[in-house]
């Protein structure tokens, strides 16, 4: 399915294939939005299209054109700049009219001293602006949020022992669309027994079995942007004594993380939060053993901990935005949104894990808002806690 690029739409709001927009600079800047023209035919196949009269009412752009004119229209919009933004490989018509008005704007530059001459990505300008979210990404996201939540709780108390992955995987995606979003952000993640331990495993072919735990990881996309959770439950609606003991460490990893998401802590506060609470529940659980910080400086819980704790989530499920900065961790600032999401995984196979361990796969994540006060939890509205999971599964 077509999917708009996220920077176009965050410029724009514009979501219709082939749509250019133009934004210059200078002292009188100006929008200038290339869509689609009208087009009978085309429009019997796919659907209705705004075309530039609607376009221009719809994005409040100082000027619309149909798409047939970028050709004669691109060259002066640019004409003047000193460097274009513009992502080299994506769209390659555009790319060579960049090319054109770059070569042509080099001889001009030498008669004039103005002219476009370079091309930069503009990742460089827009990763910092999407990184901290406004009001309204705030409010789209809480709303996806919402759905994913609601998505989860259908899949959880659907699921029982013998039923197919992929069955629970339709249910938690069913719920996305019958709520209005747009669908899955990515593909589902449904793991039953030590398919949990597969960090994408999306092949959902599997039938649950009794004592399983199932991993589900799963999010939905509302007016682009993401949520993304993850719950790991008993697919008999009980934890095994075992099984509770690593559910229990996952998940104080996980509520230790959301602690973290403060301004003025870093990113890697959050992972080292989490972190410790699962090394010391290594050490507890008898899978390493030694000093919690020797162990955490020699990377003893990799092979079953590998991956990190959080990623930036908005208009993309991986939003983009820097995680180092300056030679160390970026800083939570308010209107940054993450994803905390620790977890545990005893492959079969694996060196050092004791008997009753093997196959066990956990992970629990939560979407996080950092604000000026305390965290605010997007997915708080599904349970963690292991006793109020179980109450969840095969409720429905
Ligand atoms: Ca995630």
């Amino acid at each position: 399915m077509y999917r708009p690029d996220s920077e176009l739409y965050y410029l724009t709001g514009a979501t219709e294939p082939g749509t250019v927009a133009v934004l210059t600079g200078g002292a009188e800047p100006r929008f200038v939005l290339f869509v689609a023209e009208r087009d009978p035919v085309h429009e019997l196949w796919h659907g209705p299209r705004l075309g530039p009269e609607a376009a221009a009412e719809a994005f409040g752009a100082d000027e619309v054109h149909g798409l047939s004119e970028l050709g004669r229209r691109f060259p002066s919009l640019v004409a003047d700049a000193d460097r274009i933004y513009f992502r080299l490989g994506e769209d390659r018509a555009l790319q060579r009219r960049v090319v054109e008005v770059l070569s042509s704007g080099r001889s001009r530059a030498q008669r004039s001293g103005r002219g476009p001459r370079g091309v930069i990505d503009p990742a460089l300008v827009l990763d910092e602006l999407r990184s901290i979210k406004d009001e309204w990404e705030v409010h789209t996201l809480r709303e996806a949020a919402r759905m994913t939540v609601e998505g989860h709780r259908t899949g959880i108390a659907f699921l029982q022992p013998g039923l197919g992955e992929w069955a629970v995987e339709a249910a938690v995606e069913g719920s996305f669309r019958a709520q209005g979003a747009t669908g899955p952000g990515f593909a589902t993640i449904v793991g039953a027994g030590s398919n949990a331990c597969i960090l994408h495993y999306v092949k959902n072919n599997s039938v649950v079995s009794e004592g399983d735990l199932v991993l589900i990881d799963a999010g939905a996309e509302h007016d682009m942007y993401h949520g993304d959770v993850t719950r790991t439950v008993p697919a008999a609606g009980r934890f095994t004594p075992m099984q509770r003991t690593v559910y229990d460490v996952v998940d104080a990893a996980r509520g230790a993380g959301v602690a973290a998401c403060r301004p003025g802590s870093s990113i890697d506060d959050i992972h080292r939060a989490a972190l410790r609470v699962i090394v010391e529940g290594l050490v507890d659980l008898g899978v390493v053993s030694g000093a919690v910080e020797d162990l955490i400086e020699g990377g003893a819980h990799r092979p079953y901990f590998p991956h990190n704790t959080s990623h930036w989530l908005g208009l993309d499920v991986h939003d983009p935005g820097a995680y180092v900065r300056d030679g160390s961790s970026r800083r939570l600032e308010p209107g940054m949104v993450l994803t905390v999401e620790p977890g545990l995984y005893f492959r079969a196979g694996i060196d050092g894990v004791p008997d009753g361990l093997s196959g066990i796969g956990v992970r629990v994540e939560d979407d996080v808002h950092v604000t000026s006060g305390d965290p605010e939890n997007l997915t708080a509205g599904l349970p963690s806690a292991a006793d109020e999971v179980e109450d969840l599964v095969g409720s429905g």
